[in-house]
């Protein structure tokens, strides 16, 4: 069955609260395939697991590929609470993943509208359908409270 995009970013959501709890800046991604059922999922994890290619959006496609036991996700979504950066919009191209839903928008190093649109350039072998700003209010206040969190350690 499938759900709207508001119910699959809601879980993408959980699974930022959860890299939260690991110390992790909480960002949070799911992968659901052509029939609405989710087949990977994943918060961001580069501290925990000493890897710098540890985003969410990473992990949840290597999920679903190991999932579907082919690294081609044709006909797939991920749903990201963060806009992706040049990494993960590059491995979403390898996976010729079908669309992108991401919630709040990343100003210093989002690639999809706000340093570059990466997406829009003519010279990739695959398209993929982007939506943004869905949950973006509820994606930013996890955010900020992480940080500010943050913050108030380092001031003690
Ligand atoms: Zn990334």
């Amino acid at each position: 069955m499938i759900r709207s995009d508001e119910f699959y970013m809601h879980r993408a959501l959980d699974q930022a609260h959860l890299a939260a709890e690991m110390g992790e800046v909480p960002v949070g991604a799911v992968v659901v395939d052509a029939d609405g059922r989710i087949i990977g999922e994943a918060g961001n994890a580069p501290v925990s697991s000493c890897d710098p290619s540890g985003h969410a959006e990473v992990r949840a496609l290597r999920a679903a590929a190991r999932q579907v036991g082919n690294y081609r996700l044709s006909g797939c979504t991920l749903f990201v609470t963060l806009e992706p950066c040049m990494m993960c919009v590059g491995a979403m191209i390898h996976a010729r993943l079908r669309r992108l839903v991401y919630a709040a928008a990343e100003p210093r190093t989002g690639m999809v509208e706000s340093k570059a649109n990466l997406l829009a350039q003519p010279w990739f072998n695959h398209a993929i359908d982007v939506r943004g700003g869905v949950l973006a209010g509820q994606a930013s206040k996890c955010l900020k409270a992480f940080f500010a969190a943050r913050r108030n350690e380092a001031d003690r």
